[in-house]
């Protein structure tokens, strides 16, 4: 006869009001890369290749939220109780004997391999835990140091943490108080709980910039990239000077055109729009608005830069190219590329000012006006 393997359930615990992290719905009906935190965390471990069967505590508040999400049908979901201790025991009061794996549902990166090294854990030794060693240097103090606290043998407590049902379930109900996780409980008991290696990728919601770090790791690399390119054209007029990437050149002459006429803002401007998909300068400052009329030019480089922020998205690189022949761009080349990396909002290494004849080719070898094309790289954040 085959004796089967003891059953595997994951309690995940998600009955928390928890507001520290921002926003209007509690921090784990939110939705980041497309789903929300509980839909994550319940698909971790459905996912695993073991067979583990869910049970999701939720607040009762969120009922509708349940019934709604986009959850494995085999999911059972109970009401939990007044804090973190009473809705573990209302999930273990669902589970089947066998190993439990207590998780919280704030750690929705939780990998396989971690899930897999509990339930390794506690067939090995009963009860296990993640836990990554504290590396960092650790301090004692207030507005100034006050002293350093021994690291060695501190460990950073994740979830999941595993369990035989019979033996986590006395121990809850042996335990008074408020314990800070499941292992604390299982000690209390005298169970012996095994370290097993967690990640840093399982990291724990807590604050606003911890959404950012999970959807950046559940996205899984995914890196989502934009290229635009731009192209402008100017011509040339009475004038002692004209505007270049946000600086003024001395020239026999003058570009003309609706606004200041810098071409190469013009052009890095249109780059990001084409990026964004999202238009060209026309179409957000139309040269038929009287507004416009002798505008600074960099003021619609910033509405572009703002735009492609306001979008999710980070200026990678700008690369700029100037034709013409004259005035001479090289011993300018070094200012625009201070101003257009400040209007960037970008580190001067990420962006480039080159610059062309076109072998007194064209209108622009004619000296007739400026042509400029540039290429813009957007990352989204
Ligand atoms: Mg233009």
């Amino acid at each position: 006869m085959v004796e089967t393997p003891p059953s595997l359930t994951a309690v995940i615990v998600a009955a928390g009001r928890g507001t520290r992290a921002g926003g209007d719905v509690p921090k784990q009906w939110r939705v980041i890369a497309g789903r929300s935190v509980v839909e994550w965390s319940v698909s971790r471990f459905a996912a695993h290749p073991a067979g583990i069967d869910v049970v999701l505590v939720i607040h009762p508040d969120d009922a509708e939220r349940a019934e709604a999400a986009s959850l494995p049908s085999t999911v059972r979901i109970v009401h939990g109780g007044a804090d973190r201790a009473a809705s573990v025991k209302a999930g273990l009061a669902a589970c089947a004997d066998g190993i439990v794996l207590i998780h919280d549902v704030a750690r929705p990166c939780v990998t396989l391999e971690v899930i897999s090294a509990v339930i390794a854990g506690v067939r090995a030794q009963g009860a296990a835990a993640p836990a990554l060693a504290v590396t960092d240097a650790l301090w004692r103090g207030a507005d100034t140091v006050q002293g350093t606290q021994e690291r060695d043998g501190l460990w950073r407590a994740q979830t999941p943490q595993g369990f035989e049902k019979a033996a986590i379930v006395a121990a809850h109900a042996a335990f008074e108080g408020m314990p800070a996780d499941d292992v604390e409980v299982a000690r209390a008991a005298g169970l012996d709980v095994a370290i097993v290696p967690g990640d840093e990728a399982n990291l724990k919601i807590t604050g606003p910039d911890d959404f950012a770090r999970a959807e950046a790791l559940l996205k899984g690399g995914q890196m989502d990239i934009r290229v635009g390119n731009g192209f402008d054209v100017h011509r040339f007029g009475p004038g002692d000077q004209v505007w270049l990437c946000g600086i003024s050149v001395p020239h026999g002459r003058g570009l003309q055109g609706h606004s200041d006429a810098d071409v190469g803002l013009h052009t890095v401007t249109d780059a990001i729009y084409g990026a964004l998909a999202e238009g060209d300068i026309g179409t957000h400052f139309p040269p038929s608005d009287p507004r416009w009329k002798g505008a600074e030019s960099h003021i619609f480089l910033t509405h572009a830069v703002e735009l492609a922020a306001a979008r999710g998205f980070e200026i990678a690189n700008a690369d700029l190219t100037l034709m013409c022949e004259r005035p001479k761009i090289g011993p300018v080349a070094g200012a625009m590329r201070a101003r257009l990396a400040e209007l960037l909002r970008i580190e001067v290494g990420r962006v480039s000012v080159k610059a062309t004849t076109t072998e007194r080719l064209g209108f622009t070898g004619r000296e007739e006006g400026i042509a400029a094309m540039a290429t813009v790289t957007l990352v989204a954040r």
